[in-house]
């Protein structure tokens, strides 16, 4: 880290996700990742007077770089979780989410969770959806990938029976090819995402009050309404 830009602050390297729609992805415009995390982190940024240096991973590389202190900030739709906090530091919650099924338009026989016994069910490795389908689904046979494009691609080519995933990124892929794809049945798990830190790191508290500042001034409401409103 060192000074750099017009806040005069530090630079803080922010470890991201490559790809988890609409948290965070690549603008092919631009070149620069975009997406609901990174307009947040970059406001929050602004708001504690730091500048950001975006790196982007394969999730699982996210979470262990965060524990083993390669990084400054996390934010990567990351879940908090018991275990995770007993190695990484979270921020306050910022965003409600939860698991999901998805299987292909066509399946009539995958209503709920309660039919995926013997059925092949995709997702990614490394994640909240893969130790759920461990823990309750132990006769469903799991496929993960290291990114979750793949298991969609899988699902729409009838190559898996069904993906779970996070609610807001499964509803993303839905909404995007309804022709080939929709949910099933209720959310599976409540979840929350937070920013991660190092184990102790100091910056916890100011980017806690940098997103509590953007919760009332409206800012935050504002990047949500640009990725989720209707
Ligand atoms: N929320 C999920 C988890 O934390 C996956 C997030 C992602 O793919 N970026 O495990």
């Amino acid at each position: 880290s060192g000074d750099s830009g017009d806040s005069g602050g530090e630079t803080y390297t922010v470890a991201t996700d490559n790809n988890f729609v609409p948290f965070e992805f690549l603008d092919e415009e631009t070149g620069e990742m975009t997406g609901f995390d990174m307009d947040l982190i970059r406001a929050i940024a602004e708001e504690a007077g730091f500048e950001v240096e975006i790196e982007s991973m394969k999730f699982d590389g996210v979470v262990t770089g965060m524990q083993q202190g390669k990084y400054d900030i996390g934010i990567a739709g990351m879940t908090i979780t018991d275990e995770r906090a007993e190695t990484i530091d979270f921020s306050d919650p910022y965003y409600d989410a939860g698991l999901m099924l998805a299987v292909h338009a066509d399946n009539t026989d995958i209503e709920s969770e309660d039919d995926l016994a013997g059925k092949v069910v995709a997702t990614r490795s490394g994640t909240t959806s893969e130790t759920y389908l461990q823990d309750n689904h132990p006769d469903a046979e799991v496929e993960t990938f290291p990114g979750i494009v793949e298991a969609y691609m899988d699902l729409e080519a009838g190559r898996v029976d069904a993906v779970m995933y996070d609610v807001p990124n499964v509803q993303y892929y839905v909404a995007n090819d309804a022709e080939n794809l929709k949910t099933v049945g209720d959310v599976l798990q409540g979840e929350q995402y937070g920013i991660a830190f190092p184990k102790d790191s100091e910056l916890v508290e100011d980017v806690n009050e940098a997103l509590e500042t953007l919760i009332d001034n409206g800012g935050y409401d504002d990047i949500y309404e640009e990725w989720f409103g209707e």
